[in-house]
C-alpha cells in the first residue's frame, strides 16, 4: 500500500532520468555558429527517442520559406546544404529584406543516428500526414501523425504558415526536383539554375500521406522535393544546387502559370 502511493505519487526513476536527459539536451545553447552564422535554434518537437527536432529562422522579410533537410534518415546527401544555406542566403543581397527563412535541419533525427529511413518505430514518416490520400499500414502508421516527429512538423507548418517548403530527399539512380501544390514556377526556377528536370507528382508513383500531398493538396500551399541522387558527395550536391536553391527562396513565384506581379505594370 505504501509503496504503491509512494509510486503513484513521485515520478519513477527512469521518468526523472528521462526528464533529466530531455532537459539535458534542450539547454544546449540556443544560439549556435555554423560557417560563421549565429542560427537561433528552437526545439519545435522531439523524436520517439526524445532527440530534439531543431528549426531557426534567419532574415525578417515577408515571404516565408521553410528548408527542411531530411525526413528519411538514410538521405543525408542534403546535409551540406542545410549547413551552407544561412551563410549563403545572407550574403545574397537583398534576402533577408525579402525573405524569413527557416532551417529545420532533421525531422528524423533517430533515423539519421540510425541510418534508417523511418523513425524509431520503423514508420516512414513521409507517410504519416493527413492528406486525403493517406494509407494506414503498420510502415506508414495507422493514423496520421501518429509518430511524434510528424506532428511536431505538423504542428510548426500549420503555425508558421510557410509560402513555400523545400525539403531534401535523395533517389537511387536520378535526380531531380518535384512539386505539389502551387510550385511549378519555384521548381521551374530551381531547374534552370540546377540544371535537375522537374518531375510533377502526377507522373509519380503515389506517395500516400507525404509531406508533399499534405501541404501541396491539403494546404493548397507550394512544396519543392529535392531529390539528389543517391550516395552524392554532398558537397558537390551543395554547390551543384546553391544557385537553384536560393532563386526559389527568393523569387519562386506561386505558380509559373500565373500572371506576373500585376504591381509591376500599374
Ligand atoms: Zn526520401
Amino acid at each position: 500500500m505504501a509503496l504503491s502511493l509512494l509510486v503513484g505519487c513521485f515520478p519513477t526513476y527512469s521518468e526523472k532520468r528521462r526528464a533529466a536527459a530531455l532537459a539535458q539536451r534542450d539547454a544546449a545553447p540556443s544560439v549556435e555558429s555554423a560557417k560563421g552564422v549565429d542560427l537561433p535554434w528552437r526545439v519545435i518537437g522531439h523524436s520517439v527517442k526524445g532527440r530534439p527536432i531543431r528549426a531557426a529562422t534567419i532574415g525578417s522579410g515577408p515571404r516565408r520559406v521553410l528548408w527542411i533537410g531530411g525526413i528519411h534518415g538514410d538521405e543525408r546527401e542534403g546535409r551540406v546544404a542545410t549547413r551552407e544555406l544561412p551563410a549563403a542566403f545572407l550574403a545574397t543581397s537583398g534576402a533577408k529584406e525579402r525573405v524569413s527563412l527557416t532551417i529545420l535541419e532533421d525531422v528524423n533525427p533517430d533515423g539519421s543516428a540510425a541510418n534508417t529511413r523511418g523513425n524509431a518505430n520503423g514508420v516512414d514518416l513521409n507517410r504519416n500526414y493527413p492528406s486525403k490520400n493517406f494509407q494506414a499500414e503498420r510502415r506508414y502508421g495507422m493514423k496520421p501523425l501518429s509518430q511524434p516527429e510528424a506532428r511536431a512538423l505538423h504542428d510548426f507548418v500549420q503555425k508558421m504558415q510557410f509560402d513555400l517548403v523545400i525539403v531534401a530527399h535523395s533517389w537511387h539512380g536520378d535526380h531531380f526536383i518535384n512539386f505539389d501544390g502551387p510550385a511549378r514556377g519555384a521548381a521551374e526556377l530551381f531547374a534552370k539554375h540546377s540544371g535537375y528536370r522537374v518531375r510533377d507528382s502526377g507522373d509519380m508513383n503515389p506517395t500516400p500521406g507525404s509531406l508533399g500531398s499534405w501541404v501541396g493538396r491539403t494546404l493548397g500551399k507550394g512544396i519543392l522535393t529535392l531529390e539528389y541522387l543517391r550516395g552524392r558527395e554532398p558537397w558537390a550536391a551543395w554547390e551543384e544546387t546553391k544557385g537553384g536553391i536560393l532563386a526559389a527562396i527568393l523569387d519562386g513565384v506561386a505558380d509559373a502559370r500565373a500572371p506576373a506581379a500585376e504591381d509591376e505594370t500599374l
